[in-house]
């Protein structure tokens, strides 16, 4: 383990996907002292991060809280709803997506991975029509559902969840959709009821700018319904008695108490600045970054501009250079954390974090950052990145104003 016997001047620059930095307001909230999980002060703080979170997820149905990282929401959801031996489609997007199969597999499901060939799934997302041919073929109806990962956090592609639905009712298929947006969410348009999404997976360290350690499954009747037939066996994950205790603000177990104080400040600062100047906000953001990598010179690892991520972007290496050296002469330059590249891309990648608590400024030091630690590392970069990511960013309107009164 690193021991410094010194202090790092200024902030370290947390540029990884998720976990994002936590603002200041969020970690004063959360040093509140702890209180009675049953108290009527606690009621009212449970009713009131259970009725906000559900804005974010864009849902009037039940959104069932855990105090677990992601991983567990991803479990809560298959055994939630399935049964030992279900069939279920899934598609390789990437590490995460590959993750959830082996995990679907361990829990004794029968997990299929439609994918594009090589890396190119890595680099496209989801492919819809395949989904749809696969569920035509499907006629006796042994798929039970469909999985899909919305924001790969491995890669830096963005899956088009709503084409998703319409191929499935395209092949009048009754499959379950349950979907992963634990780092799309309140960073890319996201929309659980208008989608017809019966679970979505998320957590709380990436868009919600919490430190790990709660997770999300938002419900819909279609779920809870399947919930009553589903035969993989469960205990923690159960959504029953959480959703009934949760009308009045409660948990039948020890909730995170102090993470759901940090939840109710992170509501109040994204539904004050309003999701949509979010959105917008991460969209300006990383196109800012999409310009400076193309004028390095470098591939952007996504290869569909239909589908790039608003939250990261993942940046290739030119042959023969090792993508984690030059991470590594970055952190101990400029005390940045970058994301490793993971699964197939290890070693190839690095991903640039552009999620949560970031303005134009902490944007610009990030690729200053970056640009600096590429040319330390010997890596050829054809121009500045800087002035194509600044003329963007100020030829934009800024998406809140800071506006002073005269
Ligand atoms: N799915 C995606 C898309 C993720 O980005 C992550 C974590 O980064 C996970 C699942 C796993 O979540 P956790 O590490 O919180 O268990």
């Amino acid at each position: 383990m690193l021991k410094l016997d010194f202090h790092p001047a200024g902030r370290h620059f947390l540029q990884i996907p998720g976990p994002s930095p936590v603002p200041d307001r969020i970690l004063r909230a959360m040093s509140y002292p702890t209180i009675d999980h049953r108290g009527p002060e606690f009621g009212a703080l449970g009713l009131k991060v259970l009725e906000g979170i559900k804005k974010i997820f864009k849902t009037q149905q039940p959104v069932v809280i855990y105090p677990a990282s992601g991983t567990g929401a991803w479990e809560a959801a298959l055994s939630n709803t399935l049964s030992p031996g279900d069939h279920v489609l899934m598609f390789e997007t990437g590490h995460f997506a590959t993750l959830w199969k082996k995990m679907a597999e361990s829990l004794g499901l029968k997990p299929e991975f439609l994918g594009l060939p090589g890396i190119e799934g890595w680099r496209r997302g989801v492919q819809p029509q395949m989904i749809e041919a696969r569920l035509r073929e499907d006629t006796q109806h042994a798929i039970k559902a469909v999985c899909v990962v919305h924001n790969e956090t491995s890669t830096g592609v963005t899956s088009d969840i709503a084409a998703v639905r319409r191929a499935i009712d395209a092949a009048g298929h009754p499959a379950l959709l349950l979907v992963d947006t634990i780092s799309g969410l309140a960073c890319a348009d996201y929309r659980h009821d208008d989608w017809g999404v019966d679970v979505t997976v998320s957590g709380s360290q990436k868009g919600l700018m919490l430190p790990p350690g709660i997770s999300f499954n938002a419900v819909s009747p279609k779920a809870i319904a399947a919930g009553k037939q589903a035969k993989l066996p469960r205990s923690f994950w159960d959504w029953t008695d959480i959703i009934e205790m949760n009308k009045s603000g409660y948990w039948p177990y020890t909730p995170n108490t102090n993470l759901l104080y940090g939840l109710s400040e992170a509501l109040d600062m994204i539904l004050g600045e309003g999701l949509d100047n979010v959105f917008a906000r991460h969209e300006r953001l990383a196109e800012a970054t999409r310009r400076a990598v193309r004028a390095w010179g470098l591939e952007i690892q996504c290869a569909d501009p239909a589908v790039y991520s608003p939250v990261l972007t993942g940046v290739m290496m030119p042959e023969g250079i090792d993508a984690d050296a030059v991470r590594k002469t970055i952190y101990e330059r400029f005390d940045m954390s970058l994301g490793t590249g993971l699964g197939k891309m290890k070693g190839r990648m690095f991903r640039i974090g552009h999620l949560g608590d970031c303005n134009d400024l902490t944007l610009l030091a990030t690729l200053a950052g970056c640009e600096m630690g590429l040319k330390l590392a010997g890596v050829p970069v054809a121009a500045s990145g800087l002035p194509a990511a600044m003329e963007w960013l100020a030829s934009q309107p800024q998406t809140t104003s800071l506006k002073v009164a005269a």
